[in-house]
């Protein structure tokens, strides 16, 4: 797509031919389509008691012209205005499906659909099978259908987080049918279908059991209790609310926060400096809940309100979710023989699995970090929470490194000093630049960039970026 302006004239008055008002509109345009640019400033200027003939050439228009430009700039006032209003959370039941509605017109633009099904494992095994001279055109076709369905997906669940967050009991229904759209435009296979009605299906279990047992137990303390297994006392302060698919314990104080942390899937430090965790209960229900400790020193400064933290845990709940149910790619296995095919050490295979599973933690809290901060602010924090060794609960390969330590080995060493830190920290650095590059080149919001990455570990989000940004890429030189 390729911005540029131009001028139109448009009539005011009552009926074009017998006019009064003429306003010439500065609008940064799509080349192709003549509609205006989503968030693209307009300009207008009033020139009263003129008719179209006194305006220069270039800025009259035809009556039928005018009549789909004057269509298409109104649809565009008007989804500026609906877009206001939901940012500001002003925005009724009606107009925010009128939202979706326009969003997924302009997504069919910007993301051509897929003509048929278009099953990637299948695509594969037929492509294996081609002769040499028709493979490399397939793969290209391959490629890029590829990526328009990833992107495809990626709105999708964007589409649907936004559901869910605008009426958390949305009806089911209503999530079906954003399948069954995005289904017929983008080709998903049985699988893809399956997958994303699972995920529905999971999200309306968790909500349910969340809203019965705060029916079961209205009362705070014994709600915690049920959920967590510790006692806080009747005297302590706390507060609950039901997120969407989670029970939000709010606590005063630290040395409460404390109790329950301890009690979380077996905390490695007693750091209790943190905003909050996610976590679920141990029973055999699982009932998702998050812990907001009001208390930290944080509060005071850049989330005054915890809101900030909520929004940090409740994407740590949904990667679970995800985890659980997306076929999320493997990572990498680790490497049993090297290039030469000799087996490796055990040290540097154990080393390996250990990093491949670290990184995995690195990808759920850069993604629950990114739900609430710029991506800039993320490069910046990242010695700070992943390469500093601390020790904390972000320092996921402490024991390893200790125990390296004490072997007093130089061979294990020098393993350590390539796998666990080196390629651990160049792979971490790198994700994070792609991730960027997608948000500044591609343009996509870090919701939208999280939904397109989510799936893939960290050393394939690079590559991944770039499929993603030269699809674009050809996609507006193919409009030209
Ligand atoms: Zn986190």
């Amino acid at each position: 797509m390729v911005e540029h302006r131009i001028h139109i004239a448009v009539v005011t008055g009552p009926s074009p031919v017998a006019t009064t008002n003429v306003a010439n509109i500065l609008l940064p345009m799509n080349e192709t389509e003549n509609i205006p640019m989503p968030g693209s400033e307009i300009k207008t200027e009033q020139f009263p008691n003129q008719t179209p003939e006194h305006l220069p050439q270039n800025m009259s228009l035809s009556l039928t012209s005018f009549v789909v430009v004057k269509e298409k700039i109104s649809d565009y006032f008007k989804h500026q205005r609906l877009e206001e209003k939901y940012q500001s959370g002003q925005i009724s039941k009606e107009e925010f499906d009128q939202l979706l509605s326009f969003d997924f017109k302009q997504q069919l633009k910007d993301n051509p659909p897929i003509k048929g099904v278009f099953s990637p494992k299948e695509e594969l095994e037929k492509l294996k099978n081609l002769p040499k001279e028709q493979k490399k055109e397939a793969i290209s076709i391959f490629k890029e259908k590829l990526i328009g369905q990833r992107k495809a997906l990626a709105t999708m669940r964007v589409f649907m987080e936004q559901s869910i967050e605008f009426d958390n009991d949305t009806p089911k229904e209503n999530l079906i049918e954003l399948i069954d759209k995005f289904e017929t435009q983008y080709g998903f296979d049985h699988q893809q279908r399956e997958l994303s009605e699972h995920l529905i299906n999971r999200y309306y279990e968790n909500r349910q059991k969340v809203l019965a047992i705060r029916q079961q137990f209205p009362d705070n303390h014994e709600l915690i209790k049920r959920l967590t297994d510790v006692n806080l006392g009747k005297k302590t302060k706390v507060g609950i609310s039901v997120g969407p698919m989670t029970i939000d314990i709010w606590i005063n104080k630290s040395n409460d926060f404390a109790k329950l942390w301890e009690r979380s899937d077996n905390p490695k430090n007693q750091y209790y400096n943190y905003g909050g965790f996610a976590s679920e209960s141990s029973d055999p229900e699982h009932i998702y809940f998050i812990v907001i400790n009001r208390n930290l020193w944080n509060r005071l400064s850049d989330d005054p309100t915890g809101k900030g933290v909520q929004k940090h845990e409740y994407e740590h709940q949904k990667n679970k979710l995800f985890k659980e149910l997306f076929e999320v790619e493997k990572p990498l296995l680790p490497k049993i023989t090297n290039n030469n095919g000799i087996r490796l050490p055990h040290t540097e295979h154990l080393f390996d699995r250990r990093k491949i599973i670290a990184l995995e933690n690195v990808k759920d809290e850069i993604t629950a970090y990114l739900s609430g901060i710029t991506i800039l602010n993320m490069k910046n924090q990242l010695n700070s929470l992943f390469f500093n060794q601390k020790d904390n609960d972000y320092d996921y390969l402490s024991d390893v490194r200790k125990w390296v330590k004490l072997r007093n080995d130089p061979t294990s060493q020098e393993l350590a000093q390539k796998i666990l830190i080196q390629e651990y920290k160049t792979t971490i650095k790198k994700a994070v630049n792609s991730y960027a590059k997608l948000i500044r080149k591609g343009k996509y919001s870090n919701q939208e960039a999280t939904a397109l990455l989510t799936d893939k570990s960290l050393d394939n989000w690079p590559q991944t970026v770039k499929r993603i940004l030269e699809q674009k890429n050809n996609n507006s030189k193919g409009k030209k």
